[in-house]
């Protein structure tokens, strides 16, 4: 497709102050964009980030109010306590672009998304996030990408100093409680 361009720059260089807690690869197209994240943390939960609630509410309160499709139909901000992180970036990814599209100009702003994973197939910790986002709204696209990289990497940073959270520098440990193959909205 004419319209495809692939944006992985999002390899979380920009925010060179904070380690690379995970990687992304970005193509958007006409029809949307697709997000392929790999995370680098033993951890690829919010399980054990005590924290995350209180984060997001400072900075980013009104994704605690967005809706979420999950299979306990869970309200997003019981869900945030204990989901996997691609599925807490794909929540913040979309709020940032609700919030920047409001603010420049737009009545109302909707923006839809799914991650998906199987472990079985991929490497522990990838995920696949799709988000309604054309490429014609690449900008847009761009500055929430921005935001939302910075702000799951400070969510991470802060409870990665914690004694009990495994060392980024160890392998990934494929954890028997994981549910390999799953897709939450
Ligand atoms: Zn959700």
């Amino acid at each position: 497709m004419k319209s495809q361009s692939s944006l992985d720059f999002f390899s979380s260089k920009n925010n060179s102050m904070l380690p690379d807690y995970f990687s992304l690869a970005v193509s958007c197209s006409k029809l949307g964009t697709n997000i392929t994240m790999q995370v680098f943390t033993e951890e690829v939960t919010t399980k054990h980030m005590k924290d995350v609630s209180r984060l997001l509410k400072i900075y980013l309160p009104t994704i605690l109010e967005s809706t979420c499709f999950n299979t306990k139909n869970l309200s997003f901000d019981k869900e945030v306590t204990h989901t996997e992180l691609g599925h807490l970036f794909e929540h913040i990814l979309l709020e940032y672009l609700c919030k920047e599209k409001i603010r420049s100009g737009s009545n109302e702003a909707v923006f839809k998304g799914v991650t998906k994973w199987n472990w079985n197939k991929d490497t522990f910790g990838t995920f696949h996030i799709q988000i309604d986002v054309p490429h014609a709204e690449k900008d847009l696209l761009y500055f929430a990408l921005e935001q939302s990289v910075l702000l799951l990497k400070r969510i991470i940073h802060y409870h990665a100093s914690w004694p009990s959270y495994p060392d980024i520098t160890q392998k990934p440990l494929q954890l028997s409680s994981y549910k390999p193959e799953k897709q939450m909205a």
